[in-house]
């Protein structure tokens, strides 16, 4: 058994063992809103009012003890299956040397850990490469600013262009 599972185990068992409480005690909790929810696809947590990180929760099992632990699709996650964005960054690049297009990637794939690692919810949804260049849909707006402003500063001679539209979805192009 690896140190993962044997941790699992100890918890569940340690979940268990509270297990006595009433059915009212049960509903009363609830009512509370005090609830664990897991996302199964992404792993991020909510609890306090706020989604985190699988390892907050870890630091936090404490407070777990007494809620109900519920399994539902976090928003990003959502977004992701229903294709919706609230940022779309456009990058288009003339210059076809290939060590740029890599550069410009490795950029993209960095700026998404990054926003991951403040904000579970702050994400890259999907990359989709069109004849226009590469589209990168992510979860919150100015998560493309961000990006498109990234770009900017590490590529000299870019153009950068934020348009903020209806429906609350900014729109960020960009040529390098
Ligand atoms: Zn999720």
């Amino acid at each position: 058994m690896n140190s993962q599972s044997n941790k699992i185990a100890l918890k569940t068992g340690a979940i268990n063992r509270r297990h006595q409480r009433s059915r009212k005690e049960e509903s009363e909790f609830g009512k509370a809103g005090k609830e664990f929810i897991i996302c199964p696809e992404c792993d991020s947590v909510f609890f306090d009012k706020a989604w985190h990180h699988r390892l907050e929760e870890e630091k936090n099992a404490h407070l777990k003890i007494d809620r109900k632990i519920k399994f539902e699709l976090c928003p990003a996650c959502k977004m992701a299956r229903d294709k919706l964005f609230e940022g779309e960054l456009v990058i288009s690049i003339k210059n076809k040397e290939l060590s740029v297009k890599n550069n410009v990637l490795n950029t993209v794939k960095n700026s998404d850990k990054q926003a991951r690692e403040r904000d579970p919810m702050d994400r890259i949804l999907r990359t989709e490469e069109k004849a226009d260049g590469i589209h990168v849909f992510t979860s919150e707006n100015q998560l493309a600013v961000r990006i498109g402003k990234k770009l900017k500063s590490s590529f000299g001679g870019s153009k950068l262009q934020i348009k903020h539209g209806g429906e609350d979805i900014t729109r960020v192009y960009i040529e390098i």
